[in-house]
Parts: structure tokens; sequence; C-alpha cells
């Protein structure tokens, strides 16, 4: 496959530590190869537990010691908003060395960069927003305040299917708080964090409030949820990583958010608006090669219907062009690794051996680079199948017939997952009723995906703890302290006894 983008280039990065670009203590370093191409994109320094030692004590020391924590709503907010101009400044090139990690299409990773920036933006405003409550219903002598306070040194973890988007559901919102940060994100895409840490200082923040150390997740993702100087940990990745993260937080108790994966299910009742729901479906699944922690998966067909839509959704997947991610028409990229592939096409090979249907796809295109699946339809799929309770994480869609809303109710909440669902239909008591009835953080009617960042977002069970964006967002990275302020005499301990 040729790349209709001209001549890829690599770039060597380093790490942010205390406002230095520095190599790892061991020199040593590690490469990344575009998933769509084969060819090198990016190195970047292979640190260990001892560099995240030195980033967390730098973290900690300026949080302990600096102005940063208290500087006023009204700065950081400027701060936040500069960065979101300054990303937009350098979209295309962000959005080129997202796509080359990543194999996400190049048009997409574009639409990420004005989101991205929304949610800068959105930040901003809840910066100026942190407060706390006064409690003057106490008593004549006693006024009762809360306050929010950062709640210290926070260490973010992000995975690789979103990087630039995910670290900005957490750091804008962390500095928003006034906390300081140490940034891990995924091995195989650092680049676009890396180029954020460079507009960070550009926009003037402080050296040592956010640091970028890189590396595999064991150690360095590790060490930074094992260790004492932390004093949270917000993590974006699957279940199970997410359950080590809780496990290896444990020696001092520090707080732990996790945005995990899900097996996201979309309704569909026959009174629904049958051509949106159509393009919501084969968006729903394809978009991000599937690889979507929101991917609609699962579609839940109404038995009285299924027959004449399921060809319908067929013959509109078939329009999704699959390939090069820098082509503009391409809608499905590369999968973002040999060993991912191999999981997906492991599904797909359960699949086969069970009674579901193959009705499009399930083949890797042959092509001489870059690891791409065809867009996969598979029918007929159960709920006690892997096809129907757990995340591939490709562009595969799972087709599961139910005959009345009960049945459709229970499938939804069938697996260990809770993060969303959509459903769709005409008639407002059952699209809230089955609202009611989803476990899942996020329920959409009549729509799928969308996100404007004043609404929380976060998973029900096994997909998740906490939330992000919407407006108590910064307030997951603060404390709340009790301030209690007694006036005139107080009454003694020993009132009432005789003297
Ligand atoms: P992983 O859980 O494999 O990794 C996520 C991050 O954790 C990476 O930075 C990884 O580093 C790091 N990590 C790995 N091992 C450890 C460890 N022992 N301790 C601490 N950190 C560690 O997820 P993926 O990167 O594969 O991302 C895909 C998953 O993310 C899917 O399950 C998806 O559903 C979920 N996700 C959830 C979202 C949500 O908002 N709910 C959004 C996007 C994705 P390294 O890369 O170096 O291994």
């Amino acid at each position: 496959m040729s790349s209709t983008h001209g001549p890829i280039q690599s770039h060597d990065y380093q790490m942010l530590i205390d406002g230095h670009w520095v190599e790892s203590h061991s020199g040593r370093r590690y490469e990344r190869h575009s998933p769509a191409h084969d060819v090198l994109v990016g190195t970047y320094p292979e640190a260990d537990a001892k560099d995240v030692d030195i980033a967390v004590a730098v973290a900690r020391r300026v949080f302990d010691e600096s102005d940063w924590p208290h500087t006023s709503g009204a700065e950081r907010a400027a701060l936040l908003g500069k960065v979101s101009v300054l990303i937009h400044e350098n979209a295309e090139e962000l959005a080129l060395i997202e796509t080359l990690e990543s194999g996400k299409p190049l048009n997409q990773a574009r639409d990420e960069m004005g989101w991205t920036c929304a949610i800068w933006d959105y930040a901003a405003t809840l910066a100026r927003h942190l407060r706390g409550d006064a409690y003057n219903n106490l008593g004549p002598d006693m006024l009762g305040i809360t306050v929010r306070e950062p709640i210290g040194v926070v260490g973010l973890i992000t995975p690789w299917n979103f990087p630039l988007l995910i670290i900005s559901q957490k750091l804008p919102f962390a500095l928003a708080a006034g906390c300081t940060c140490v940034v891990k994100p995924s091995e195989l895409t650092p680049g676009t964090t890396l180029r954020l840490g460079e507009l960070l200082l550009q926009a003037g923040l402080a050296p040592g409030v956010v640091n970028i150390v890189t590396g595999f997740g064991d150690p360095v993702g590790q060490r930074l949820c094992d260790h004492h100087d932390v004093d949270m940990i917000s993590f974006t990745g699957s279940t199970r990583v997410g359950k080590q993260v809780v496990a290896a937080s444990q020696g001092n108790l520090k707080k732990v958010t996790l945005e995990l994966g899900g097996k996201n299910p979309q309704v569909l009742f026959p009174d629904a608006d049958l051509d949106a729901a159509l393009d919501a479906v084969v968006f729903g699944v394809y978009f991000n090669m599937g690889e979507c922690c929101n991917s609609g998966s699962r579609l839940l067909i109404h038995q009285d219907m299924a027959d004449k839509f399921v060809p319908r959704i067929i013959e509109h997947a078939k329009r999704v062009k699959v390939g090069d991610p820098l082509d503009p028409a391409t809608k499905v990229g590369a999968l973002i690794s040999d060993a991912h592939l191999k999981k997906v096409m492991g599904y797909i090979e359960s699949g086969r051996k069970s009674a579901a249907r193959f009705r499009l796809g399930g083949n890797r295109l042959i092509t001489d680079k870059g690891r791409f699946v065809e867009p996969t339809i598979i029918d007929h799929v159960t709920a006690d199948m892997p096809l129907a309770c757990e995340e591939v994480f490709g562009p595969v869609l799972s087709v599961i017939r139910f005959k009345d809303e009960s049945e459709a109710a229970g499938i939804v909440n069938s697996t260990m997952y809770g993060l969303s669902a959509a459903v769709w239909t005409r008639d407002l008591d059952r699209a809230l009723t089955m609202a009611r009835r989803i476990h899942a953080g996020t329920v959409w009617i009549n729509t799928f995906m969308s996100g404007p960042q004043e609404l929380p977002f976060g998973g029900y069970r096994q997909s998740g703890l906490g939330r992000e964006l919407g407006r108590f967002a910064a307030e997951e990275y603060t404390e709340l302290k009790t301030i209690q302020l007694h006036m005139g005499p107080r009454t003694s301990w020993w009132a009432g006894l005789p003297r």
C-alpha cells in the first residue's frame, strides 16, 4: 500500500520532567512503526521505575512548595484557554502524528483535534467555578464552610485509541483544580501527548506541574500506581488492567478513577427513524476501526424487522472504505498492532465455530503492508456467545434478535460492562422506560456517540469508577475540606456539673 501523503517522517522524542526534555536514566529507547504503513514514525525514551520516581518527586515538590496550587482560577483558566488555541494552531501536525502512530483515518484525527480544543475550553470555565459551600443554618454560634482543595499529585494513564482526546479528558481538569501531574501515555501512541507537553510550556505552564514519562505499562504505569507520593490515579484502558491499577493503588489508599471497556448495545425497535438508525449503526461499530470504548458492537434488533433491516445494514457497510488512513476517502484504517489484530481475528474465529451466521466480511484484508480487517457483520448471535458479551475492539458487529422490551433489557444488562447504550424508537414512553432499565453510564435516544463536554461520561459496573467531563469533572481532582467556625462563648465540657 502506498501513502498518498508523501514521505512519512519519523521523529525522535524526549520525555518531559521538571520542564526539561530528557532521556530515560538508562538511556534506553524504543520505536514505533505506523500500523498502517509499517514505517518508522517515532522513537521514545524507555523509562523505568527510577524515571517515574524522579518525575513523581518533581510533581510532589512543585505541589508542596510552589505557588501553582494557589494560583487563581482566572489564571488557570487563561492558561487552559491558551493551550486550546495552541492545539488549534498545531492541529494538522497533531492529527498526522495521531494517524501515523494509531492507524486511524486522518480526516477523523482532524475532527478529534476540534473536539480536544472544546474540552480545554470547557475545563477553563470550570477552573473559575470550583467552589465549596457555606452553612449558615447551624445555630447562632456556628458557621460551616466547605472548600475544594486540589488533591495533590495525580498520575494520568491513557490508552492508544484516542491519545490526545483522552489525555484531554483528564489533564485540563486536573490543572483546573490545581494539581500537579505525571502522565503516562500508551507506549504505542505517545507522540501527541509529548507535543502537548511542548504546547503547555509554550502557554506558560510552570516547569514540573506536568511531567510526561514514556515507556511500557509495567514498569512505568505500575510504578505510578504503586507510588506512595501519588495521591490519585486517573486511568483509561482495559478492565483487566484497571483491576491491576486498583490493586496496586492500595498501598497508600490513593483515589482511583477508571474509564474502562464496554460492550455497548444499540437497541432498535420497528417504529424508529430507520434511515437515521442505519447510519448510526454503521458509524457506531466502524468508527475508529471499532477500537472505541463506546463502540456500538452489539445491535439488538426486534425480530419482526431483522430479516428486512439487516440486509440494509450490509449494503450500507459495504460502502465503508478500508485502507490507507491518509487517503481522505478512508473510513476504517489499520488496527493498532499485530497482537490486537490476533485478538480481533480470534473473536471472528469464535463466531465461525458457533451457530452465528456471517453476513459480511470476517477476513483480514490482504495487503503488502499494515493490518486491516474487513467491516464484519455476524447475525444470529446469542447472548451467551463471547461475541455478545466480550469487548472485541475491532470492526465487528454482532446482531442479536429480541422479541420484546423485557427481553431486550435483559440482554442489554447481561454483560459485566455498563458504559453506554442507544435506544431507537419514536415512542417516548418506550424510550424512557428502556433508558431507565439499562445499566449504563450513558444512554442515547435516537442518536449515538455524541458527547457534549457539559455531560458527564463514565461507566457502571466493570466499565469504570467515577466520571469525566461535565460540571463535576474538576471536582474529581479535589479533596473536600470542612471548616467549622465557632462564634461567641463556647459551652464548656464541664457545664452543668456541680462546682
Ligand atoms: P490497556 O489497559 O492495555 O492500557 C491502558 C494504559 O495502561 C496504557 O498506557 C498501558 O501502557 C497502561 N498499563 C498497562 N499495564 C499497566 C499496569 N500494570 N499498571 C498501570 N498501567 C498499565 O488498554 P489499551 O491501551 O489496550 O486500550 C484499550 C482499552 O481501553 C479498551 O478496553 C477500551 O475499552 C478502553 N478505553 C476506555 C475508554 C473509556 O473512556 N471508558 C476510552 C478509551 C479506551 P502500555 O500501552 O505501555 O501497555
